[in-house]
């Protein structure tokens, strides 16, 4: 081991990643898919989580396929050894089709570049490069449009590079449970889909179910599942929380610093945005906006000490946080602070915290940068 590695395994901020509650919740998905494949969505070095840990994982507890949204997690991937299907889930330039070939990446084709870019790579390297075909029916991010689907494929189905074995397309109201929205815009899918098909152009592998529709719409799950969030242990919407039994698979420590007792009428933190009220005891955390602690927590958010909550104050900093632990009375550097999980009787979720941040349970995981050691625990492989 490095010397590196060694030292930072004293830096008192770690991200805990449960192994076993992982696999869990990939097979809890995995009955929801009933037949239909799933594939794990582990963009985003696995929304937070690791990238290649989580990746094995999933395969262990039966993943048939794995999505990421860059060509170097897909190159990562395999370069550690995954041997399953993985797709880009995101646009991408013509200018990295001869990687996608050459790591064998499923890509994504919303642009003619692109199609003939893959094609002309996998020629030049003697394959056929499987595709998906992504349809645009209302995110307005990238994809085909409906309505011109039928030239698109005239002009470049037939390419000699590829192999067209997927279509698919991505919902943007479902997580709000906008069903009138998404049920037209399946509809246009599964319309576009048949028209393709009545014209020659055939795709194997239809699919459009991101965690929401996996979990609440059986009727749309067709062949191939995608969830994401969910297989880290958080439904998208709190409705769906009673569908199914999700373990949090990330819980965050630390340990306080340093405790201070300040007078009344001190100002904390940077521009003093809180000034104590009486004597207080401020202690520090080393965790900060540079490791993706985001700053709009001060003054809302909440940690826990001695099994209690406390409260952020004054100012998160790029490396260290501020928190009020007057109501602790023996609260003393050393002591083990949770940001994330469970101490005493008490959990802080990354509902709890999405919800200070005003945000989604996507942003407060992914967010937290490779600075913060990740420990896996509980690895049944
Ligand atoms: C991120 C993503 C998913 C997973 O979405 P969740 O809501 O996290 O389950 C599925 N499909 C595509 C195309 C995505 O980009």
């Amino acid at each position: 081991m490095s010397n590196l590695i060694k030292l930072s395994a004293n830096h008192p901020t770690v991200a805990e990643i449960d192994l076993e509650a992982f696999n869990n919740n990939v097979k809890l998905l995995k009955q929801h898919a009933n037949r239909s494949m799933l594939l794990a969505v582990v963009k985003t070095n696995a929304y937070g989580h690791g990238i290649v840990p989580i990746s094995q994982e999933a395969v262990a507890a039966g993943a048939d396929r794995l999505g990421v949204t860059t060509v170097e997690e897909g190159a990562l991937l395999r370069e550690n050894g995954i041997k399953k299907p993985i797709h880009i889930l995101s646009s991408i330039a013509p200018r990295q089709a001869v990687d996608i070939v050459a790591y064998d990446l499923i890509p994504s084709i919303s642009s003619l570049a692109l199609a003939k870019a893959v094609s002309d790579a996998a020629v030049n390297q003697g394959k056929i490069h499987p595709v998906h075909l992504k349809i645009d029916t209302g995110l307005h991010r990238f994809g085909i449009d409906p309505a011109t689907a039928g030239y698109f494929c005239e002009a470049c189905y037939e390419l000699p590079g590829l192999y067209w074995e997927g279509v698919y397309t991505h919902f943007p109201n479902a997580d709000e449970g906008d069903w009138k929205t998404t049920e037209q815009q399946f509809s246009l899918f599964m319309n576009t889909v048949a028209r393709l098909s009545d014209n020659g152009f055939h795709f194997p592998i239809h699919h459009v179910a991101g965690s929401t529709i996996t979990l609440e719409r059986p009727d749309m799950h067709l062949d191939m599942v995608r969830p994401g969030i969910s297989l880290f242990g958080y439904t998208p919407a709190v409705r769906q929380e009673k569908m199914i039994a999700l373990q949090p698979v990330m819980s965050l420590q630390s340990e306080l610093i340093q405790v201070r007792e300040l007078p009344p009428n001190t100002p904390v933190g940077y521009g003093g945005s809180y000034v104590t009220k009486s004597y207080e005891k401020i202690a520090i955390v080393p965790i900060g906006h540079g490791d993706g602690y985001k700053r709009s927590l001060v003054n809302k958010g909440k940690m826990l000490v001695g099994g209690r909550r406390v409260k952020i104050v004054g100012s998160i900093s790029l490396d260290q946080t501020l928190i009020d632990v007057t109501n602790i009375p023996d609260a003393s550097a050393g002591d083990e602070i949770i940001l994330l999980g469970k101490q005493g009787n008490d959990e802080i979720t990354a509902r709890d915290i999405a919800g200070w941040m005003d945000s989604i349970v996507d942003e407060v995981v992914a967010s937290l940068t490779e600075r913060i050691r990740r420990v896996y625990v509980h690895g049944i492989g």
